[in-house]
């Protein structure tokens, strides 16, 4: 049903990226990734993805929050793919501090990565998806574009903006053949959370199912994390012709936490 189609993920070298750019690949879809790592590695889940696409899998370098380098990025993948058909804007970086000691600077690389870099790649690819009328703009936000949790003032900014960005353009583009919608995980089990069980246990002195369950899962009532694969299956359906009419809706997918 995608066979053919292209893809932008941003940041997908890692985590939900990864997983959805994975998923869309063995749709058939071609993919650009983006996102940092390792050369060699990139190069590896590159190649790989090609494979299993039969298509093109291509990487751009480019820094979400440099608008320049955006629209680069945006104008190769139309240049390789002759059109980005599905744009995941999933790049995402977190930072924690009470608001009085919140440093600008995380702030500000915050609200550029999370929130405004979206600004600049739906700008720059809704133009050839009105031209072909058809396209899928899937924007990450999170439990936390809904709800707040202390601490997280840029994040829960930036994730309440892509929210409202998703519902504005998804009105502009209604007529166009375009849907534009929100997916909102609670916890993903990703490999930067992963990475903090040990330490966390050992800080607190509990062990590792005791962090995961009363640590990382306390607001999530089903005490499961979100799989990667509910992410990328969600986002699959979105770009599927069963939901030509969801469009301007935020997608929770977050064990019940924001139903409290
Ligand atoms: P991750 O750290 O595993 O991946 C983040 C990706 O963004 C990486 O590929 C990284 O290289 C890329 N990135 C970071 N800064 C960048 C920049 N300046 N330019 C280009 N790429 C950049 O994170 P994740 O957990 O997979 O999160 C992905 C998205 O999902 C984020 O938007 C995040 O807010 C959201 N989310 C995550 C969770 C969770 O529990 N993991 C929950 C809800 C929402």
């Amino acid at each position: 049903m995608l066979k053919g189609k292209s893809a932008l993920v941003t940041g997908s070298t890692s985590g939900i990226g990864r997983g959805i750019a994975e998923a869309l690949a063995d749709q058939g879809v071609n993919v650009m990734l983006n996102g940092f790592g390792d050369a060699g590695e990139i190069e590896s889940l590159r190649a790989d993805l090609q494979a299993r696409s039969g298509g093109k899998a291509l990487y751009s370098a480019a820094d979400m929050t440099r608008p320049a380098e955006i629209a680069d990025m945006v104008r190769d993948a139309e240049a390789a793919f002759g059109g980005i058909d599905i744009l995941v804007n999933n790049a995402g970086i977190q930072f924690v501090s009470p608001i009085e000691d919140f440093p600008d600077d995380k702030w500000n690389a915050i609200i550029a990565i999370n929130l405004t870099s979206a600004f600049h790649t739906i700008k720059h690819a809704v133009p050839g998806m009105k031209a072909r009328g058809w396209g899928r703009v899937i924007n990450l936000a999170s439990a936390h574009s809904l709800v707040a949790s202390p601490f997280k003032a840029a994040y829960v900014a930036a994730k309440h903006g892509i929210a409202g960005l998703t519902k504005t353009v998804a009105l502009e583009c209604a007529e166009a053949g375009i849907t534009v919608n929100a997916i909102s995980p609670g916890y993903v089990l990703t490999p930067l959370v992963q990475a903090q069980i040990p330490d966390t246990a050992r800080a607190r002195g509990i062990t590792e199912d005791e962090v995961k369950r009363d640590v990382l899962l306390a607001a999530q009532p089903t005490k499961t994390f979100v799989g990667i694969d509910e992410v990328a299956g969600t986002a699959l359906f979105l770009c599927s012709d069963a939901a030509a009419n969801i469009t301007g809706a935020n997608i929770s997918i977050d064990g019940g936490w924001t139903a409290k």
